[in-house]
C-alpha cells in the first residue's frame, strides 16, 4: 500500500486506533496508539518518539556512560517511519490496526542500530550477490497458571507450570493443559497473516515451542515479535503468565532456534543429496563459524541467556556444525531440495530476532566474501567435552569481548552498531554487578527473574 492510500484504508475498515510498532535494541515491541487522523498526516516519515527508545537499558537506565555520532547532544526525537506493508487489523480490539515501524533519524535518515533496518541492509548485501534468503524461527517460552500480579508476588519463584511437572517433552497430556492458551493466540496469530507448521509440548514443566513458517528474514522476524506480543495478551487476559527468559528455572531452558535456507537462481544452494557439499555452503558454514564466537553476544544477550548454555540442556556449548546432529551450534539439514537448510541452535528465546538473523546471515555473507573454510564436522555429541573443544563463550563480557574483536562482524553489522552493541553488554554487566546480582552465582539469580522474566 501507498501513502496515499492510507486515510480510505482506515475509514474502510472504522480505525480508531493506529498502534505503531517498532522493535528496541533487546527486541522489545515499542510504540504509540495513535489517531487514524494523526497517523496519516505523519506519513511517510511517522511520528515521533524518544530517542531514549535506543538509550536505555532493559531495567530503564539510560546509557549515559558512552555516545555515538547517530546520538543526539539534546534528548531529542525519532521517527517510526511505518512499513506499510505490515498494515493489519489487530483481531481482538475492534477499532484498532498496527504496523512495524523502522526508527530513523529526524529527517529519515537510517540509524545505524535500529535492528530493523540493519537487517535490510544485511539482506539487501546478500540480495546484490544474487542470493535470497529464507528464515524459520522456533519460539520456546514457558506458561504458568499464575497471574501477572500473582508471579510479581511470588518474584517468579516456585510457579505453577500448566503441564506435569516433570522434564518430560512432547506430552500431549501437557499439551491439552496448554489448549486453551495456545489455541486463542495461534487464533490470533493467523488474523494477523502469522503463520505456524506445528507447536507441541517441550521439555521443561510448563515449556512449549511453536514453529513458525519460513519466509523472507524481516517477515520472520516482524513474526515472531508479533507472535510474543500475543502471547502475552492471551497469557494474561487467561490469568496466566508466559516467559521468554533463556533459563527461567532449573529445568531446560527457553531457545530461539532459526533455520534459515539459501537459493541462487532459484536453485538451493544447501541442498546436497550425496553428502557432497558445494562450495558456497563450505563457505557459507565457515563464515558462521568465524564470526560464532563474537555471533553469540547478539544470540544470547543477557546475563541469564548464558546460563542456558550448560551440557545435556538441548543448548550447545561448544562451536561446532555437522549434518543433522542436534547437540552442534549448526545443524545442516541438505537432503531434501525443498528443505534444504542450516538451523542455527545458538539463539536464547530472550534475544531479538531481527539481530540473531543479521548476525547469522551476515557471518553467511562472510563466509563468502572471504572464502573461509570450515573446521571439520564435530562426529561426537558436542555436550561434556573438555576444555580443549572450542566451546562457545559462556558469559556475557566474554561474548561481548568476542564481538568487539570480529573484524568480519564489524564488516557486515557496521562499527556503529557493533561498538554500541558491546557498550550496551558491557553495562548489563556492570548493571548485574552493582545493583544486586550475585557474582559468584552459578544457576539463576533473583536478579535476572526481576529484570528479565516479563520483558525478554
Ligand atoms: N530448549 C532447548 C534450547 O534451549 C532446545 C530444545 C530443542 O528444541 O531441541 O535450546
Ligand atoms: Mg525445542
Amino acid at each position: 500500500m501507498d501513502a496515499g492510500a492510507v486515510p480510505a484504508w482506515l475509514d474502510e475498515h472504522d480505525v480508531r486506533w493506529v498502534r505503531t510498532e517498532s522493535v528496541s535494541l533487546d527486541g522489545f515491541l515499542i510504540g504509540k496508539h495513535l489517531s487514524p487522523n494523526k497517523f496519516a498526516k505523519g506519513l511517510p516519515l511517522g511520528n515521533a518518539i524518544t530517542e531514549l527508545v535506543l538509550g536505555y537499558d532493559i531495567g530503564g537506565t539510560p546509557y549515559l556512560a558512552w555516545w555515538d555520532d547517530w546520538r543526539r547532544d539534546a534528548l531529542g526525537d525519532f521517527h517510526q517511519r511505518p512499513d506499510l506493508s505490515t498494515l493489519v487489523m489487530v483481531p481482538d480490539r475492534p477499532h484498532t490496526a498496527a504496523v512495524l515501524c523502522d526508527l530513523v533519524g529526524v529527517d529519515g535518515e537510517e540509524l545505524p542500530v535500529c535492528p530493523r533496518s540493519l537487517l535490510r541492509r544485511v539482506v539487501g548485501r546478500l540480495g546484490d550477490q544474487g542470493f535470497t534468503a529464507q528464515a524459520a524461527f522456533e519460539i520456546e517460552g514457558m506458561i504458568f497458571a499464575e497471574s501477572v500480579i500473582d508471579a510479581r508476588r511470588k518474584h517468579f519463584k516456585g510457579l505453577t507450570p500448566l503441564s506435569l511437572p516433570t522434564g518430560l517433552g512432547y506430552l500431549h497430556q501437557n499439551s491439552r493443559e496448554q489448549l486453551a492458551f495456545l489455541d486463542e493466540a495461534l487464533a490470533r496469530c493467523e488474523a494477523l497473516g502469522i503463520f505456524v507448521e506445528g507447536w507441541h509440548d517441550e521439555a521443561a514443566p510448563g515449556q512449549f515451542e511453536i514453529n513458525l513458517d519460513p519466509t523472507d528474514p524481516i517477515t520472520a522476524c516482524d513474526h515472531v515479535v508479533r507472535t510474543k506480543q500475543v502471547l502475552r495478551e492471551v497469557a494474561a487476559e487467561q490469568g496466566h503468565i508466559v516467559t521468554f527468559a533463556a533459563k527461567p528455572t532449573d529445568a531446560y531452558g527457553n531457545g530461539l532456534h532459526v533455520h534459515h535456507s539459501l537459493r541462487q537462481d532459484g536453485e538451493p544452494v544447501f541442498y546436497a543429496p550425496d553428502g557432497t557439499m558445494s562450495q558456497t555452503t563450505r563457505h557459507w558454514i565457515g563464515g558462521l563459524m568465524a564470526t560464532m564466537p563474537g555471533a553469540t553476544s547478539l544470540l544470547c544477550p543477557t546475563i541469564n541467556s548464558y546460563r542456558r548454555m550448560i551440557g545435556w540442556a538441548a543448548a550447545p556449548t561448544v562451536a561446532s556444525w555437522a549434518e543433522d546432529n542436534k547437540s552442534t551450534a549448526l545443524r545442516v539439514l541438505s537432503r531434501s531440495p525443498g528443505a534444504a537448510r542450516i538451523e542455527d541452535r545458538v539463539a536464547a528465546a530472550d534475544a531479538n530476532p531481527y539481530l540473531v538473523l543479521a548476525a547469522v546471515l551476515g557471518g553467511g555473507l562472510a563466509g563468502l566474501e572471504k572464502a573461509i573454510d570450515p573446521p571439520p564436522p564435530l562426529a561426537v555429541a558436542g555436550w561434556g567435552l573438555p576444555a580443549g573443544w572450542p566451546h562457545l563463550p559462556n558469559t556475557i563480557t566474554r561474548a561481548a569481548d568476542a564481538l568487539a574483536n570480529d573484524a568480519l562482524l564489524h564488516a557486515q553489522l557496521g562499527d556503529a552498531f557493533c561498538d554500541y552493541w558491546v557498550n550496551t553488554r558491557r553495562w548489563e554487566w556492570l548493571m548485574y554487578h552493582t545493583t544486586g546480582g550475585e557474582p559468584v552465582a552459578t544457576g539463576v539469580t533473583q536478579w535476572e527473574l526481576d529484570r528479565y522474566f516479563e520483558v525478554v
